[in-house]
């Protein structure tokens, strides 16, 4: 059975239908790479699996489990976890403090378990547990974001473009924890704007177009020629009808 399902789902915002009718399969311990050009409803398609944006209609599923008119804390309960565009960490919190805020309903013996299993993926975190989040990097940051998702021991992870604004060294650090965390059996919908990053660690890739899939495969195929994956960004292939 799979992790996660969405069944032609539609959401949006007043009149704008920003995902129409999109349907995606999400494989335990596998990782779903999804690319595609600024507004193609990248963003709304996590915000939609997560619930912070509603469902017009279709269906989510989690582990076979209608999740889709639930609100979005119980959808964190039951497993899914969000690190969203832009870190959004509280920055006159420390990183320890923002790492708790990710298993604030566990007791402490078992959130000091979780923050050694995430200082173990990212060791650069704990020479500066007690350091303002608002003062880090933007590397920092984006590890404390992960970290913190981490912290509720997810069985699906929902990471929105961790390589945004940050020096290629740090992505790559961040990177090297994502196989690491798919050994342990979480899984992952990664959004991002670098394709060749997802192209090598994708499972699965999908291309977004205007709210639909227009492209979904191994993400191999494009590994030796990337720039096929302009045609489908930029809505002109005729593969596309292939493709679907
Ligand atoms: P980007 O790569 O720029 O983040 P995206 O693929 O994630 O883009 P979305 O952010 O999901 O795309 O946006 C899809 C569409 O919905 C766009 O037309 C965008 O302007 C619109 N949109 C996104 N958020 C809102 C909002 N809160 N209110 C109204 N419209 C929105």
């Amino acid at each position: 059975m799979p992790v996660l399902t969405c069944e032609s789902i539609s959401a949006g915002y007043g009149d704008l239908v920003a995902i129409r009718d999109l349907s995606l399969v999400l494989e335990e311990g596998s990782l779903f790479g999804l690319v595609g050009p600024n507004g193609a409803g990248k963003s709304t398609l996590l915000k939609a699996i997560t619930g912070v944006v509603p469902l017009r209609s279709g269906e989510v599923t989690l582990r076979g489990e209608s999740i889709g008119s639930l609100p979005p804390e119980v959808r964190a309960r039951k497993g899914m976890s969000m690190v969203q565009e832009g870190r959004r960490l509280w920055p006159t919190l420390n990183v320890r403090d923002n790492l708790m805020l990710g298993a604030y309903h566990e007791k402490g013996k078992e959130q000091r378990v979780r923050e050694e299993e995430v200082l173990e993926l990212f060791p650069a975190l704990r020479a500066i547990l007690k350091r303002s989040a608002g003062v880090l990097s933007g590397g920092e940051q984006q590890m404390v974001a992960v970290g913190r998702a981490l912290m509720a021991r997810p069985t699906v992870l929902l990471i929105d473009e961790p390589s945004l604004g940050l020096a290629p060294i740090i992505v790559d650090e961040i990177y090297a924890a994502l196989p690491k965390l798919l050994n342990h059996g979480v899984s992952i919908i990664l959004v991002e704007q670098e394709v060749r990053r997802v192209l090598d660690i994708a499972t699965k890739l999908a291309v977004l177009h205007e709210g639909q899939i227009v492209y979904e495969g191994d993400g191999k195929k494009f590994r030796n020629d990337p720039e096929a994956l302009n045609e489908y960004y930029l809505g002109k292939s005729d593969k596309q009808e292939d493709a679907r």
